[in-house]
C-alpha cells in the first residue's frame, strides 16, 4: 500500500453558482476569467470555451461598462459552465449582470459605495437565483479602515469582510462566499486564516496580482498550498500574467499535489540525470501536452532507469522504465507487462492511457 493522506477540509457551508456547489464536501472548483473585452463576446466565448477545454468549473467576466452587460446573456447561452460577473464600481452593473444571466456577482464592497447601493445589488441577486462573492482586497481597503489600522493587515481585512457578512445577513442573504486577497502572501495568509475561524461560509483563495506564469505559479503555490494544507479553501483562483488557460492548469495541479482533487494524469518523472535511458524532459513534456484533454484521474510515471523506476511504477497506472539507451519496461497498474523502444514511447504512453481511461469510464 501506498502512503496516503487526506487533508481533513474546514467545515463550511455550502453556496450555489449555477450548477456549481462550492462549500461542504464538494469539489474545490477551479475559476479563472477571462481577458478578451466583454463586449467583443465572439472572442469572450471562444476564450470561455478554452478554458471549459481543460475543465474550468466557473468564469469570471468583467463588467466595466453598460456595452458589457448588454451582451452578457449572449455569452452566459453559448458556455456551460456558470458566468461570474465582476462589478468593479458600479453596482447597476451588477444588478443588470444578474438580471443577463450571471450565476454569482463579484463585488468589492469598499468599492461599491453606500449600503443602499449594496442592498439594491442583493435584491437583485435574490430575485435572480445569483449569488455573490465578497471580495475584500487589500488594495482597495475602505478608507476608514486604512485610518484606523493605519495599513491593509489581517485585522482590517477580516474587519471588512465581517462588515460585509453582515450587510447581507441583515438582508437575509446567504448564498456568498469571500475572498480577502493580496499579493503579499503573508498578508492573504493570515488574513485568510482569521476568515476561516470566524465565519463558516465558502471561502475563495487567491494570491492576487501573483506575477508571471512561473513566479506567480510558484507564489500561488506556497500561498494557495499553505492554506489548502491547513483545509482552508471551497474555491480558487491561481492569478497569473499569462494565457488564462495556464491558470486552470496550475489550479488543478495544486490540487492535484495535495491530494485534494485529482483530475486528469497525474505524472511522476524523472529531473534531468545522466542515467536515463531516452530523453524524459523532451519526453515528458510532448506527453503532458497530449494528454491535457483527459479529465479522469489516472496516474503515469516515466523514469529514466531502473534506480527508482520500478519503484514508482509500482504505485502508477501506467509506468515507463528505461532499461537501456534503446528500451524500456511498460508496468500497466503495478504489474510488469511489456517493452517499448525509445522512438515510439510518446504515441505507445498516449496510446495505453486512452485506454485505460476508457476502461475505468466504463466502469462507472
Ligand atoms: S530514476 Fe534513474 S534516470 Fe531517473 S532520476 Fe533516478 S537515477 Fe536518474
Amino acid at each position: 500500500m501506498q502512503y496516503d493522506y487526506k487533508i481533513p477540509r474546514r467545515k463550511s457551508r455550502v453556496v450555489s453558482v449555477g450548477n456549481v456547489k462550492v462549500g461542504g464536501d464538494n469539489p474545490i472548483s477551479v475559476q479563472s476569467m477571462t481577458n478578451t473585452k466583454t463586449t467583443d463576446y465572439v472572442a469572450t466565448i471562444k476564450q470561455i470555451h478554452r478554458l471549459e477545454e481543460v475543465g474550468v468549473d466557473m468564469v469570471r467576466v468583467s463588467c466595466p461598462d453598460q456595452d458589457s452587460t448588454a451582451v452578457f446573456d449572449k455569452i452566459v447561452k453559448e458556455v456551460s459552465v456558470p458566468i461570474i460577473a465582476d462589478i468593479h464600481f458600479h453596482y447597476r452593473r451588477g444588478i443588470e449582470a444578474a438580471e443577463k444571466g450571471a450565476s454569482c456577482l463579484r463585488i468589492n464592497p469598499g468599492n461599491i459605495g453606500s449600503r443602499e447601493k449594496v442592498l439594491e445589488l442583493v435584491k437583485a441577486a435574490k430575485d435572480n437565483n445569483c449569488s455573490i462573492r465578497i471580495g475584500v482586497n487589500s488594495g482597495s481597503l475602505e478608507e476608514n479602515l486604512i485610518e484606523k489600522y493605519k495599513s491593509p493587515t489581517p485585522e482590517a481585512m477580516l474587519e471588512s469582510a465581517n462588515n460585509h457578512i453582515k450587510i447581507l445577513e441583515d438582508a437575509d442573504f446567504f448564498n456568498f462566499k469571500i475572498s480577502v486577497k493580496s499579493s503579499n502572501v503573508f498578508l492573504a495568509a493570515k488574513s485568510y486564516q482569521l476568515l476561516a475561524e470566524s465565519c463558516d461560509y465558502p471561502l475563495h483563495l487567491g494570491i492576487t496580482e501573483a506575477g508571471g506564469l512561473r513566479a506567480g505559479t510558484v507564489l500561488s503555490s506556497i500561498g494557495l498550498g499553505n492554506l489548502l494544507w491547513q483545509g482552508i479553501g471551497d474555491t480558487l483562483r491561481v492569478s497569473l500574467s499569462a494565457d488564462p488557460v495556464e491558470e486552470v492548469k496550475v489550479g488543478f495541479d495544486i490540487l492535484k499535489s495535495l491530494n485534494l482533487r485529482n483530475k486528469g494524469v497525474k505524472i511522476i518523472s524523472c529531473p534531468s540525470c545522466a542515467r536515463q535511458g531516452y530523453d524524459v524532459v523532451k519526453v515528458v513534456a510532448e506527453v503532458e501536452e497530449r494528454l491535457s484533454h483527459i479529465k479522469t484521474p489516472l496516474s503515469v510515471s516515466m523514469l529514466g532507469c531502473v534506480v527508482n523506476g520500478i519503484g514508482e511504477a509500482m504505485y502508477t497506472n501506467i509506468g515507463l522504465v528505461g532499461i537501456s539507451d534503446k528500451e524500456n519496461v511498460i508496468y500497466i497498474n503495478g504489474n510488469k507487462d511489456h517493452r517499448i523502444s525509445n522512438e515510439k514511447i510518446v504515441d505507445h504512453i498516449v496510446n495505453l492511457v486512452e485506454e485505460q481511461v476508457a476502461i475505468l469510464e466504463n466502469k462507472k
